[in-house]
């Protein structure tokens, strides 16, 4: 990956942007893709949506969702601590002991997750601690509750604090890569078109609050119209030992680019999806999955009379933590097969299944 597209990268994951306060890291990317695109425009709801080629008839909606889970302040207590509720789906079991930061009025605010000492638990305390994060506490280091309001307020949005680790020669650990990966993929992909010529209008949508229920890409769907809409998400890598179990789908690091195969996908596109890896040399996985999937390609798929929707998925591992690992060759994979499959489709070119 050049040092230009990995500062994109890397600017994108130390941006917050946790569910319903987005606007940050819209700006981060409408700064990088202003000088690749035709048109760029927000909407009401916080999605951005940069379109390519915008005159063609025929749409193509990619999706990248830009949210990512954090917290919010519920109460401060007399001592000056914070306790939260979750925004999106938290992991209790690795809130304590975490770093995070406070988005205030004022600006970031570091804090962490405090939890008792293991010395003071009781045996009985250490077999049964129930991980419940509404009894979990954020120390800023104010002295009282009088402190802690000058610098923080109820309803503030928390983040995991934005550690970006590089493992090996290819893989990098940090919270939130779902799906600021998606985001960077489906930016990348128009990035990669900019200069072709193209059958199609490809809108890259940076999509808001996916982690509470699909809902950008259901606003923005809705406004772009697609005939094709593909979501760009993050999936459960199942190559290290926290796999649920032995028949678990096989889906590694490193390996490409998941490709979906469902009741959630339109088959056109999946085969036209499959061809195009094949053309571009780049690898690929597919990935079964008989129920629908919890990305934007579930509402993109029902939007307004149907779209023939589909799902490219960036292998991670250890989702949901401030440690979650992904593949950087899969990343620049993803955006390749995502550049040859629009470049493939025709002014024709017919979505209804076959
Ligand atoms: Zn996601």
């Amino acid at each position: 990956m050049n040092k230009d597209t990995k500062n994109f990268l890397y600017k994108l994951l130390q941006t917050p942007s946790p569910t319903g306060f987005e606007a940050p890291i819209q700006k981060v990317v409408k700064n990088r893709m202003k000088q690749y695109s035709k048109s760029i425009e927000s909407d009401l709801h916080g999605n951005l949506i940069v379109g390519l080629n915008t005159k063609a008839s025929k749409r193509v909606m990619l999706a990248g969702h830009c949210d990512q889970i954090g917290f919010m302040i519920r109460y401060i207590d007399k001592n000056g601590f914070l306790y939260v509720d979750p925004l999106g789906g938290i992991d209790p079991g690795v809130v304590p002991g975490s770093l995070v930061v406070i988005h205030s009025e004022k600006g970031p605010i570091q804090g962490v997750f405090g939890r008792k000492p293991i010395h003071m638990q009781s045996p009985d305390e250490r077999n049964r601690m129930k991980l419940e994060l509404k009894k979990m506490w954020i120390d800023i280091g104010a002295k009282d509750r009088k402190e802690a309001e000058k610098k923080v307020q109820v309803g503030d949005p928390v983040t995991y604090k934005p550690v970006i680790t590089e493992l090996g020669s290819d893989l990098i650990a940090a919270p939130g890569l779902d799906d600021r990966v998606g985001l960077f993929v489906v930016m990348e992909a128009l990035r990669l078109c900019a200069r072709s010529k193209l059958n199609v209008a490809l809108y890259s949508v940076s999509t808001v609050q996916e982690e509470v229920g699909l809902r950008g890409a259901t606003t923005s769907g809705f406004a772009v119209d697609p005939e094709v809409g593909i979501g760009v998400d993050v999936t459960f890598a199942s190559d290290n030992p926290g796999k649920s179990s032995e028949q678990e789908v096989e889906v590694a690091l490193g390996k490409g680019p998941g490709i979906y195969t469902g009741p959630n996908v339109n088959n056109v596109v999946e085969k036209m999806l499959i061809a195009s890896a094949k053309k571009a040399k780049v690898p690929y996985q597919r990935i079964p999955s008989s129920r629908l999937l919890g990305n934007d390609a579930n509402a993109l798929q029902v939007t307004r009379n149907g779209v023939a929707a589909a799902s490219v998925a960036i292998p991670n591992r250890y989702m949901h933590t401030t440690v979650e690992v992904c593949s950087l060759k899969d990343l620049e994979n993803s955006a390749k097969l995502l550049a040859a499959f629009i470049k493939s489709i025709g002014a024709r070119t017919s979505f209804i299944p076959k």
